[in-house]
């Protein structure tokens, strides 16, 4: 790939068949800068129905091939991906500014999810030696084995938030299980994300890996009825995730998805709460500016340690620096998009309204940029009414509610009440008391003394309960997605 100039707009293609194309029909997008609006970063290829076709029939077409492969030849394949991912500074260097500039990020997060991305391949890979293991179930009744085998093609859809970590957790699993892929990132953080993908496909047999860029609208029905479609990863939010669902019904295509958050923190009467905590606290409420499905999203301190929590967590946020995420002073970066924008700020706007007490923390370097792009300071809603969409909905912005409670019973409870289920968190410093608050949470995840994407464990099987999802992504179960089961039997005393 050339390193094209930082200010020069890119044009990005989909990649169908082990190379990369217009769209059908020669559209294209184009995505601006969310820290400043009226900045061009680039042009995204707007696939059609067309192409849908193509990256399906290409993704059956080698699917055989790639079935047929062992377990340790693909596992072979995706090591050297991880270390190709890495391999060139500058060309890293460059997607990571690209990815910053389309995405609003800091660039240090950009950089993160690109090695991210790698070390999940490396994750997938570890586990070729356990899937290739087959169970032997010796009669009588009869001799068994059960085996597993690949879906066939599968479609991975991503959200804009964190497109590589999200896809890091669906396509090294989707190819170690022996599965071919169509991708579709999403519309809102498309460039730098096609250009990593095209070069992962560009190191495996044509077809095995596809990606279509565009609009859901055009594409996004299609590429979850085609008939070809074996299997559906979905991330994202809960009402496409229903939508996905019904339309998947059609050809009883199995799906999984991961949907929203409205994650619970506890911070009990004996945590820790010195400065590393806050700093833990902080990250897991505002890394991404909040708009990560993990994220801390409701904060219930004990209320004899909740004024020490106001303190600690306002005097962390105030210090906190807002704007272009590419300048290396930067903590915050904008909201990725106008929606978005509008959602939180419509959220804090009710608090407020309703007489809530609403801080707005953080140091603005720039005003003028400030008042352009889609920006939210890191904001602190104290003790707000529990009806409020501040506590009830997912935010996935920059504002956290504080709410003191009482017993442990009365703050599981709390936790619960609600339609997701996603992860949660629980600080103190009695390891039993931890756990035994955590086996009550109705939470795909727990963190202890910690929160979100920094402390969670690749290894670990990650998705929700109630409306956060079905099914789970990463650790070895986030492969076993991909297969299905096969049974072979015979007399006993035959086959084993
Ligand atoms: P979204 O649901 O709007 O879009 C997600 C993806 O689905 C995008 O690629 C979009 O283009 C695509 N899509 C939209 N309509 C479609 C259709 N009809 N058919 C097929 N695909 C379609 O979500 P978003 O705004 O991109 O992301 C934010 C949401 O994602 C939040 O709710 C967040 O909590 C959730 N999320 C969940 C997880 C998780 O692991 N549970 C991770 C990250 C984000």
């Amino acid at each position: 790939m050339s390193i094209q100039n930082i200010d020069s707009p890119v044009t990005t293609g989909i990649y169908i068949d082990g190379e990369v194309r217009e769209a059908a029909g020669g559209k294209t997008y184009a995505i601006h800068n969310p820290a400043r609006p009226d900045e061009l970063v680039g042009h995204a290829a707007s696939a059609t129905v067309e192409d849908v076709d193509a990256a399906m029939k290409a993704a059956h077409a080698a699917f055989p091939a790639w079935a047929a492969l062992s377990y340790a030849e693909r596992a072979a394949m995706l090591m050297k991906i991880a270390d190709e991912l890495v391999a060139d500074q500058e060309e890293l260097d460059y997607r990571s500014r690209l990815f910053c500039r389309e995405h609003g990020k800091v660039i240090k997060e950009t950089q993160l999810e690109m090695t991210r991305l790698g070390d999940r391949f490396r994750l997938s890979a570890s586990y070729a030696e356990r899937l290739a293991e087959d169970e032997h179930l010796p009669g009588p009744p009869f001799d068994t084995i059960i085996t597993r085998q690949p879906r066939g093609v599968a479609t991975l859809i991503v959200p804009w938030n964190w497109p590589l970590s999200i896809l890091g957790a669906k396509l090294p699993q989707a190819l170690i299980a022996g599965n071919t892929v169509v991708i579709k990132p999403s519309h809102n953080s498309a460039l730098a994300p096609s250009m990593t993908i095209h070069k992962i496909a560009s190191l495996l047999p044509p077809g095995v890996v596809n990606v279509l860029t565009g609009s859901a609208s055009e594409i996004g029905d299609a590429l979850v009825t085609h008939p070809l479609t074996r299997f559906i990863n979905f991330t994202g939010s809960v009402g496409v995730g229903r939508h996905v669902m019904k339309m998947a019904a059609d050809n009883i295509t199995p799906v999984t998805l991961e949907l929203g958050g409205n994650d619970a923190a506890i911070i009990c009467e004996d945590a820790e709460l010195d400065a590393g905590a806050f700093m833990r606290m902080y990250m897991g409420t505002f890394m991404s500016s909040g708009q990560i499905c993990m994220a801390l999203k409701r904060l219930y301190v004990h209320r004899s340690r909740y004024d020490e929590v106001v303190d600690g967590l306002t005097e962390v946020c105030e210090r906190m620096v807002i704007g272009d995420g590419l300048l290396p002073e930067t903590n915050m970066g904008p909201v990725n998009n106008e929606k978005q924008h509008r959602i939180i700020k419509g959220m804090i706007e009710q608090a407020r309204a309703a007489g809530q007490d609403v801080r707005e923390c953080g140091q603005v370097p720039d005003e003028e940029l400030y008042a352009k792009g889609y920006f939210q300071k890191p904001t602190l809603v104290f003790d707000p009414d529990q009806s409020l969409d501040i506590v009830r909905e997912e935010q996935f912005g920059p504002a956290l509610p504080i709410m003191p409670y009482d017993t442990d019973d009365e703050v599981v409870a709390k936790a619960n009440d609600s339609n997701f289920g996603l992860c949660s968190s629980v600080w103190t410093k009695d390891r039993d008391r931890a756990t035994s608050i955590a086996r009550r949470l109705e939470a795909g995840y727990t963190y202890l003394n910690a929160h979100g994407p920094a402390a969670q464990d690749g290894r670990g099987p990650f998705g929700g309960f109630k409306q956060s999802g079905i099914g789970r992504n990463l650790g070895y179960e986030g492969v076993l997605q991909f297969q299905e089961y096969h049974s072979i039997s015979s007399q006993p005393g035959w086959l084993l």
